[in-house]
């Protein structure tokens, strides 16, 4: 699906992390949409998001960035595999 969808979505879900699983996933139509961030080690305040689907195991990769408030925060090891959308999909 439209990589735009998912950018659309997740930009919701920056601004407002608790709102994540109230929308749809792009892909599937599931509400299991996780935003998670992985921490910098070196870098407290910055993390790296992903943003994906638990139910198609689908989603979108950024590199770092600053967290927004309300953010869950995880180790790498908690992140499931899940296919990337890219921009030219
Ligand atoms: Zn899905």
């Amino acid at each position: 699906m439209a990589y735009a969808d998912w950018l659309a979505i997740y930009d919701r879900s920056y601004e407002d992390p608790p709102s994540t699983n109230i929308a749809e996933c792009p892909d599937c139509g599931a509400r299991e949409l996780r935003l998670a961030f992985v921490q910098d080690t070196w870098n407290p305040e910055r993390g790296v998001p992903r943003f994906w689907c638990g139910s198609c195991l689908t989603g979108i990769f950024f590199c770092g960035f600053t967290m927004p408030e309300n953010a869950t925060v995880v180790s790498a090891a908690e992140i499931p595999n899940f296919r990337i959308i890219s921009p030219d999909d």
